[in-house]
């Protein structure tokens, strides 16, 4: 009881300390993205005394491999008192179950030396706290506090989109394995307009607004992207988050509302590179002979995710000639797919099994006649081969009218953030982004126009 109570007041102050420190790093953040969590993340360490008593002494220790958790604390506590912690501890998980390296932390009295409590982290996010009162041993679950932060990057392209981001200096501080996340919510959210492996020209622009949380260590627990502007070939595309209910099953939508979205991915896989296109006829290295090569071959590791690119029904699953282990899935309006050497495929999909549009369906590997490991993928539409990346693709739905009237109240605020964006300058309308697409003359015609307009009203 008096335990809970001690976590609770402490948790509180940490609380606030926490958002004080979050309004701090938000005003530096337009100035130097990030860099914050670099320079606060200690500071919230720093915290712990307030509900840590001063006369307490930590021993950190990680669970051994084949070690148990009594082996662990042997000599620390006597066997009764470990029968009491571990029931204590089976109110949230078995003790058995634990894994190695679980990082174990004895707090001692530093007085007595007497143990007033352990610390399991189970995970980055959650921790058991077991503590003694007069009863005997009970625990709490403690969650890993994260702060919010927003993020603003913004720069151009020079080879690919990757390494832009991994390399922009206003995201240095955060973990590699943090940017690649980044990169993968920048690839999901334009997957539709711009495929990254094959269209982004030097030269192209990005930038985006994302909010993330943050662990006190730095790394990042989830993120999301609220606006991204991504310039191709001097057509600008737009990604704004919309979520009418607030329950976070939103959408992204252009600056007319439109849906980004499309029946199709434009690929099965996340971020790879193609190795061989839809053609009529090329040289096929096992076959050695010239015929068509009706698909689009992805290379990519063993083990790679492969996705149903739209809603559909499984219509083959298992082994089929050269293709090797194959999945064909049945779309609405006569369309077809096929994912082909496949090294196996992923649980619950089987002949019958209804998939959503991005669900795992299967794993790269070079089953049939294949070289290396990669991932053919076939589009069909009433039983002809067509040409998936170069297919007109049905859209989504645009914002739905109930919602039309919240999105365009928010709308402003978050063109507001990418305007936020250090040295982007102000956002590129629709019209101003079809200028570029223009020759000089039209686009100097359409200048005449507006400001006829302009002189007119
Ligand atoms: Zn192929």
């Amino acid at each position: 009881m008096t335990d809970s109570r001690r976590w609770d007041t402490g948790s509180a102050a940490r609380g606030i300390s926490a958002r004080r420190w979050r309004a701090a790093c938000a005003a530096v953040l337009l100035l130097a993205p990030l860099g914050c969590s670099m320079d606060g993340a200690p500071e919230v360490g720093a915290l712990d005394p307030v509900y840590a008593a001063p006369a307490e002494e930590a021993v950190v220790r990680a669970l051994r491999r084949g070690q148990t958790l009594g082996e662990l604390l042997d000599g620390a506590v006597s066997a009764n008192e470990q029968a009491s912690m571990l029931l204590a501890l089976r109110e949230f998980v078995s003790p058995r179950r634990l894994r190695d390296g679980t990082e174990v932390t004895l707090r001692f009295l530093r007085e007595d030396g007497a143990l007033r409590g352990v610390d399991i982290a189970l995970n980055r996010d959650e921790t058991i706290r077991l503590t003694r009162d007069a009863v005997g041993w009970h625990g709490t679950r403690i969650e890993t506090p994260v702060y919010v932060d927003t993020l603003y990057a913004a720069g151009t392209i020079e080879t690919v989109l990757w390494t832009a981001v991994i390399r922009n200096p206003a995201l240095q501080s955060m973990p590699v394995a943090d940017r690649n996340r980044l990169i993968d919510h920048l690839d999901r959210v334009f997957q539709w307009q711009v495929d990254f492996s094959r269209q982004i020209r030097v030269g192209d622009t990005y930038r985006f607004a994302f909010e993330r949380e943050v662990r006190p260590d730095g790394s990042m627990r989830a993120g999301r992207l609220l606006a991204a502007e991504l310039v191709n070939a001097g057509t600008a595309y737009h990604a704004i988050w919309f979520d009418p209910n607030g329950d976070g099953r939103g959408s992204y939508y252009d600056l007319e509302g439109q849906s980004v979205r499309r029946a199709f991915l434009l690929k099965p896989l996340a971020y790879r590179r193609i190795s061989s296109r839809f053609t009529n006829s090329r040289y096929h290295p096992i076959l050695k002979t010239w015929r068509a090569h009706r698909g689009v071959d992805y290379a990519a590791n063993r083990g790679t995710e492969v996705m149903a690119t739209s809603d559909g029904v499984v219509i083959h699953r298992g082994p089929k000639g050269g293709y090797g282990n194959l999945v064909e899935i049945r779309h609405p309006n006569g369309f077809v797919t096929r994912y082909a050497h496949l090294s196996r495929f992923a649980g619950g999909i089987r002949v019958g099994t209804r998939v959503h549009q991005g669900d795992v369906i299967g794993y790269v590997g070079m089953t049939g006649l294949a070289t290396a490991p990669h991932l053919h993928y076939e589009m069909l539409r009433g039983g002809r081969h067509i040409d998936p990346l170069s297919v007109d693709l049905p859209a989504g739905d645009p914002v739905p009218s109930e919602d039309r009237v919240r999105w365009m109240a928010e709308l402003p605020a978050r063109l507001a953030l990418l305007d936020a964006v250090p040295g982007a300058g102000p956002v590129r309308t629709a019209a101003a982004a079809s200028e570029p697409a223009a020759g000089d003359a039209d686009s100097g015609g359409a200048d005449g126009a507006s400001a006829d307009r302009g002189g007119g009203a």
